[in-house]
């Protein structure tokens, strides 16, 4: 994307609403605001003006805030048009705005224009796509941590941490004589291991708030009627699925976003595992295993132990998967809740009555390592947490190497580089194009 042109976009969601937004950013942005608005206007300050057309015939009225750079969200000229919240209306201004010499912006292309201007490094870009699509309070929340910079500085303080070792190391090998002394006083071993320390404390956070941004999919299977519907209404608190006690109600799946603890998390319901010859249910039952494959978590319902062989098996099947047994109807057993954990993972509990369902929560949340204690969490993204155990690797690799200082320094060179590829300082283009073509038009 060239980035010394104007580009124009409506910010706001397609649809009705009280008002919309077109944003225009570019290098000069006088003459377009003059012809837009028939004058000047004081910046920064909401102005009440009218949106002229070529004639000077009124489009729409509102308020124009008019943003010099570099203190604006792109780093260059800003201006907003405020009008009114309509498809029709909204496309006659930006259609002015290109008549004016703007082009349609791309995607992301004020924040990747923002990030190419120093407003922003790569991992707070992400963050405002992350707080747009928060699939819950708590990933919005994570999102602006981001945002505010909070996962960025703790990179950032590792990164500083690790460029005053490797200085200390390039002193040892550049003065051999006195070298290994500065090494000892400034007790380099232990500044690595603090530094190990932290990567981990950083690692952890990145982790669950990655949780938090990309949610989780849970899918239950079981045989007809042990309960698979009905325990998906009591996770979703409403009757999304059908429940009979005829078998084979469900026959294709039925989806639902839930949150627990904050993380959003997608349910299906699929159709009981059974041999049928019902073509519709046949179809039904591939799905399942389709979803099962797809999901984080499989909860494998039964209503006795009988059924466990079966289930074990079908489990063995999807290896790359976590699995939950849940052995539901305990009421008709008069039998107490229960969580079970062992090499595998047992949870009883009633559907119908809900006894039990907070220790199958519990259960989806250590499958998932979340810890709920985890207050400043922000949001991260998969690439992140690559970064980051690259980064954990070297550093590891630094302290098995101690002996060697070449060694040592070389470990340490590259765990910085993988940190610094987080905040974007060694973006290549392709990475800055999948991650800003994510956006919507207009941000
Ligand atoms: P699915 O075919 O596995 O989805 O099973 P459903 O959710 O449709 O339930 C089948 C039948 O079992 C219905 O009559 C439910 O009311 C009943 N049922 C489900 N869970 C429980 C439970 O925990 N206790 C009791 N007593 N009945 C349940």
């Amino acid at each position: 994307m060239p980035n010394d042109d104007t580009i124009a976009a409506i910010a706001t969601a397609t649809g009705y609403g009280g008002i919309g937004i077109v944003r225009i950013s570019g290098n000069n942005l006088e003459n377009l605001l003059t012809a837009i608005l028939g004058a000047q206007i004081a910046p920064r300050k909401a102005s009440l003006a009218k949106f002229l057309d070529a004639a000077g015939a009124t489009l729409d009225q509102g308020i124009a805030v008019y943003y010099p750079q570099p203190h604006s969200y792109t780093g260059e000229d800003v201006l907003e048009l405020q009008g009114h919240g309509g498809p029709a209306v909204l496309r006659l201004v930006l259609q002015r705005c290109l008549d004016c010499g703007a082009r349609l912006a791309q995607p992301g292309e004020f924040t990747q224009r923002a990030f190419l201007n120093n407003k922003l490094d790569l991992a707070q870009a992400e963050a405002v796509a992350d707080v747009i699509y928060a699939g819950s309070s708590s990933a919005a929340r994570s999102a602006v941590r981001a945002l505010q910079g909070d996962f960025s500085t703790a990179v950032e303080v590792l990164r500083k941490k690790l460029v005053g070792l490797r200085m200390l190391l390039e002193a040892t090998l550049d003065f051999p004589e006195e070298g290994v002394d500065f090494l000892e006083r400034a007790d380099g071993q232990a500044q690595l291991r603090d530094i190990n320390k932290q990567l981990e404390r950083v690692l952890l956070a990145a982790h669950q708030g990655s949780v938090l941004r990309d949610g989780i999919a849970i899918a239950l299977v079981g045989k007809p009627n042990v309960g698979k519907s009905s325990l998906l209404n009591k996770l979703a608190g409403r009757d999304a699925a059908i429940v009979t006690d005829i078998p084979g109600t469900t026959r294709d799946l039925v989806r639902e976003s839930i949150e627990i603890e904050g993380i959003p998390v997608q349910l299906v319901d699929t159709a009981g595992l059974r041999e049928t010859n019902d073509p519709i249910e046949v179809l039904g039952v591939s799905r399942a295993w389709a979803a099962a494959q797809q999901a984080d978590i499989v909860l494998w319902l039964a209503e006795n132990v009988d059924d466990l062989p079966l289930l074990r098996a079908s489990a063995a099947g999807l290896p790359g998967r976590k699995h939950i047994f849940v052995s539901n109807k305990i009421d008709l057993r008069c039998a107490p809740p229960a969580l079970i954990n062992g090499e595998e993972t047992h949870v009883h509990l009633s559907a119908k009555t809900g006894a039990g369902i907070d220790l199958l929560h519990r259960a989806v949340l250590s499958k998932i390592n979340w810890n709920p204690a985890s207050e400043g969490v922000f949001s991260a993204r998969e690439r992140h947490l690559r970064a980051l155990k690259e980064a954990r690797f070297h550093v590891l690799s630094a302290v098995d190497t101690w002996g060697s200082i070449e060694l040592v320094a070389e470990e340490l060179r590259l765990a910085q580089h993988h940190l610094a590829s987080i905040t974007g300082e060694f973006a290549p283009d392709d990475l800055l194009g999948e991650i800003f073509s994510k956006f919507c038009v207009g941000k």
